[in-house]
């Protein structure tokens, strides 16, 4: 199997419902997102994918989470926007365009992660 694997990052705030400690107020990160995509075959460039594409695709999708407060946005009314929730609202975002999608990763703070993949 070939992997690659991009990182992009924004900026956004978030409160958590049915939680009590420091995240049930409003407060801000820098994200970090992680994206790898699998291939059993390389492309006749001798690619998994082109990573200017694959960058342009996430940040297409980071876009509109960039400097926004996430439970505003429709998604995360419903959704509580923890890191778990919105690795998985960007995989299935960025899944639809990209096949060979593995796994999305959201990093809050430089050692606090979540991933989600189909499992
Ligand atoms: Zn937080």
């Amino acid at each position: 199997m070939y992997s690659i694997k991009i990182e992009s990052y924004f900026s956004s705030a978030h409160f958590l419902r049915d939680y009590r400690g420091k995240c049930e107020e409003l407060h801000g990160h820098n994200w970090k997102v992680e994206v790898n995509v699998e291939a059993k075959k390389l492309d006749k460039a001798g690619m998994v994918l082109d990573f200017k594409d694959l960058k342009m695709k996430l940040n297409e999708i980071l876009e509109k989470l960039d400097h926004k407060c996430l439970n505003h946005l429709a998604y995360f009314k419903k959704v509580n926007p923890t890191s778990e929730n919105i690795a998985q609202y960007i995989y299935n975002s960025l899944k639809s365009e990209v096949k060979s999608l593995k796994l999305v990763t959201v990093w809050e703070s430089h050692n606090s992660c979540a991933s989600y993949y189909a499992g």
